[in-house]
């Protein structure tokens, strides 16, 4: 393509991805030829591509293992403090590329490869996503693992093997179909099966009393846990950490009952029921189903967890002794356990029930360790999306649990009518259980109860849960609560994904920035020099080309690299308002209509997102999407000015091809919903502008840009409670706007749908009569707004000047600061930005 350098020489001269040395690139060729030799058993004659792919990953898995042997030893001499991230997701992506570029090997690869005749980019595409996550909470703890890592902390991700990962999305005629995520098909290069390390868990039972007076829990029916680990390098320090991952096994008499009476044949079949634990991600962002499958997953994660942190604890190495640690007084000194939301917060009486039950300590001392141990991180306000367990599904399945909750919440509760005697309301209102119809556990409440440390994920977020959520809880313990602003890791979201503009990037401050975000901030001075806006915009434009050709390649659909690649990627929630983006498009398209000859910004409009399988009306938003752009992208008096794309199966690889292309981000849920957002991070420090709320991390967004580098439009979170308040009348914005009246009037007539005006009622109605989210309400504000993005579209230098902005100020949105902040704060552990020493390896 004229204008755009081939791949191989754009990554070869970037320095900061490694320097190239001949030695180096002779050894990743001889340690190549050896695998597709030796671990593929193949010729090249009848080598795949995909061969190729795997004996690439494990050259470069090679160059990991002595740094993670290493690494893992030195953490057994030191004996720091460590942190263990607890989470059901990890949205982790492809590891290859993030491999090579954290080890500082991507440019010898690169260049041993095209010595071979290989295009390194195709075999980079032959890697599944690990899609062991459904947005950004996943996301998130793929980010915190990376800056962990790179910040030198003795840190370890824990969490479930899924064998299918997030739902790969079809969309065919508007409709989303799902298709099982075979992730693990073809073999995973990167991990490494732990069995010598298995763990019995433990479910359902009975609870009896023992001689000695403890309660213990048996006639269970034991799975076992079997670990593979994954490698998490840091960025060109040395360090390797550990995500490990729970697969669940049968235990080889596993109904044996079965066996005795003679069904042998059953006997092995039924094996399977208790592997099915690990069998598949829940595919709900933001919602709570209440499946005792998924109880059992969060259970099982959690016991094997927790039985691996007190293995690690118990057999340290005190100094130069080995040693049998028997007191849990340290316990907090060297254990800090963080809860990714409620998901495993059964690890607060699961901590509790092993230093009672197992380990013998009276209550008060194990409540006291348990709480300075864990913390909880809360990811959202919504009340569909919090856990409450069925107290009978707790009895069933985990009894022992459900007697410790019970003697936490007499505790709790005792606290609270000592402080407030006779409010009742209070009682009920903090209580863990909760009584109103079936009764249930609020996990929520049991993991504020059960930690030291209480966070929100933005700012505006962490208000919201001490004002609302938590309020209670808050005024009983305000020294619990605080706030984490979420990140994103610099190295995947701009180093990795965005080559040409890291590479502009360190032509103007060097490379520093790639672990001190901050230093972006020196972009600020090349803002006005016309120079440096057209590099950027330059490296835009080949951005958005590369993702032009993606979508022909594969979509078969044209659009105009010139127009304004306007984008909202996320998972579809009616929160996050893709219908508001919706009647925009509509309206754009009606002006169009009304007046083919008025002056128009053109546009490509892109929006992604997966809806929950059984969520009808994010189904339905995704094919009003695509109808609405059926009938745009085919109307001759449109032409190229405005196009509808929905991006099919967005996931952690899509994201990293369309983040660099963009150049507007839409962020526009009601403020006081979305916790923080990171895509809205991404899209900023990979130079887009942002349309958005005050709401979640766009609001610190603003302010490290200054608002005059922000489309900032619609309610604040005061007045969307002012509204609430008051009543909200959609009817009062249709039939005050005419462009709105057109819109809703076009919706349910069938003017998308032709043949089936009823196709959207669902979606009409919600509008006009069941509108939580309040769409109608900042309708006249967004489209004002998207007028404004439209003029200044149209003057490049001022664009550019933005996008520079944009860029030098997300230095704050590196999860690196977001970890540095849980480090001092919460877990009370130091980064360390020294070196390991590099090992002697020699690579074949
Ligand atoms: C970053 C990311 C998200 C989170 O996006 P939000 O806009 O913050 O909801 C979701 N999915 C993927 C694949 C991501 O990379």
């Amino acid at each position: 393509m004229a204008g755009v350098q081939s791949d191989h020489d754009k990554r070869k001269q970037i320095s900061v991805r490694g320097i190239v040395a001949v030695e180096s690139v002779v050894e990743v060729k001889k340690s190549f030829n050896r695998h597709v030799h030796y671990t593929l058993v193949k010729d090249r004659n009848v080598a795949t591509p995909r061969d190729y792919y795997f004996a690439l990953a494990h050259t470069v898995k090679d160059h990991l293992v002595s740094r993670w042997i290493r690494t893992q030893q030195y953490y057994y001499e030191k004996d720091p403090k460590r942190v263990y991230y607890l989470s059901l997701e990890y949205y982790m992506g492809r590891s290859l590329q993030n491999t090579m570029v954290n080890l500082g090997i991507q440019g010898s690869c690169d260049e041993a490869l095209y010595q071979l005749g290989l295009d390194i980019e195709e075999l980079e595409s032959l890697e599944e996503d690990a899609g062991l996550g459904n947005g950004g909470l996943g996301r998130l703890a793929a980010c915190f693992l990376d800056s962990m890592a790179t910040l030198g902390l003795a840190a370890y991700g824990y969490g479930i093997r899924y064998e299918y990962g997030i739902f790969a999305q079809k969309i065919k005629n508007g409709e989303q179909i799902e298709e099982p995520d075979d992730w693990l098909r073809y073999g995973n290069p990167w991990e490494k099966a732990r069995p010598e390390f298995m763990l019995p868990v433990n479910f359902y039972g009975r609870v009896e009393d023992t001689p000695e007076g403890r309660r213990k829990w048996v006639d269970t029916q034991v799975v076992f846990a079997m670990p593979y680990d994954n490698p998490i390098p840091g960025f060109r320090n040395n360090v390797v950490n550990t995500l490990r991952l729970w697969s669940a096994k049968s235990p080889v008499d596993f109904n044996l009952k079965f066996f005795n009476d003679g069904d042998y044949i059953q006997a092995v079949l039924d094996r399977n029921q208790a592997e099915n634990i690990s069998r598949v991600l829940y595919p709900n962002d933001n919602f709570f189903e209440g499946k005792e499958l998924r109880l059992k997953q969060e259970y099982f994660m959690v016991a094997a967890t927790l039985q691996d942190i007190i293995r690690r604890f118990k057999s340290a190495k005190f100094g130069s002794r080995e040693a049998v640690r028997t007191s849990f007084k340290s316990f907090p000194d060297k254990v800090a356990i963080q809860l990714n939301d409620t998901h495993p917060s059964l690890a607060v009486p699961e901590l509790m029930r092993v230093l009672l039950d197992v380990e013998g300590l009276p209550w008060d001392e194990a409540w006291d360790v348990t709480v300075r141990t864990c913390a909880y991180t809360n990811h959202t306000v919504l009340p569909e999306a919090l856990e409450r367990w069925p107290v009978s599904m707790l009895e069933s399945i985990l009894p022992r649990h459900m007697e410790i909750i019970y003697r936490i919440n007499h505790t709790h509760l005792e606290q609270v009518a000592k402080r407030w005697p006779d409010d009742m309301d209070r009682m009920r209102r903090m209580s863990l259980i909760e009584e109103d119809g079936e009764k249930r556990v609020n996990m929520a409440h049991l993991s504020v109860v059960g930690s030291h440390a209480v966070n929100g994920v933005a700012r505006i977020h962490s208000e919201i849960i001490k004002s609302d959520l938590f309020h209670d809880f808050y005024v009983m313990n305000p020294e619990k609560f605080q706030n984490k602003t979420n990140g994103i890791t610099p190295r995947r979201w701009l180093l990795l994904c965005n080559p040409g503009l890291s590479d502009l990037i360190c032509e103007k401050i060097g490379e520093e920035w790639a672990v001190h975000l901050d230093q972006l901030a020196k972009l600020k001075t090349w803002a006005k020099d016309p120079n440096f806006q057209r590099s950027v915009m330059k490296v835009k434009q080949e951005n958005k080309l590369r993702l032009a050709e993606m979508l022909e390649s594969e979509y078969g659909v044209r659009v105009n690299p010139a127009s304004m690649f306007d984008i909202q990627v996320k998972r579809i929630h009616e929160y996050k308002r893709q219908l508001l983006n919706c009647l925009h498009i509509i309206t754009l398209y009606n002006r169009i209509k009304k007046d083919p000859s008025a002056p128009f910004t053109p546009r490509t409009i892109m929006i992604g997102g997966k809806a929950a399988p059984g969520y009808h009306t994010a189904k339905q938003i995704i094919r009003l999407i695509c109808y609405v752009g059926r009938i745009i992208n085919s109307d001759p008096v449109v032409g190229d000015r405005l196009k509808v794309i929905y991006l099919e199966n967005y996931r952690v690889t899509l994201a990293e091809k369309i983040m660099p292309a963009a150049d507007l981000s839409e962020q526009i849920s009601t403020a006081g919903t979305e916790a923080s957002g990171t895509g809205n991070m991404k899209f900023m420090l990979n130079g887009a502008l942002t349309i958005g709320t005050l709401d979640g991390a766009n609001v610190e967004m603003a302010e490290e840009m200054g608002n005059e580098n922000m489309f900032i439009f619609g309610m604040t979170v005061e007045e969307v409670e002012a509204l609430k308040k008051k009543g909200y009348n959609a009817y009062d914005y249709y039939n005050n706007n005419a462009e709105i009246r057109q819109c809703l009037d076009q919706i349910s007539s069938g003017y998308f749908s032709p043949g089936n005006p009823d196709q959207f009622k669902d979606l009409t109605d919600i509008l006009l009569k069941y509108d939580r989210f309040f769409s109608l309400a900042d309708f006249d504000a967004y489209i004002k707004m998207q007028d404004h993005v439209s003029e200044i579209y149209q003057n490049s230098s001022k664009w550019a000047e933005m996008c520079i902005y944009n860029i030098a100020s997300s230095g704050k949105f590196s999860s690196d600061r977001t970890i540095c902040d849980y480090a001092h704060d919460i877990w009370d552990v130091k980064p360390s930005w020294e070196k390991l020493p590099a090992p002697h390896e020699t690579v074949s």
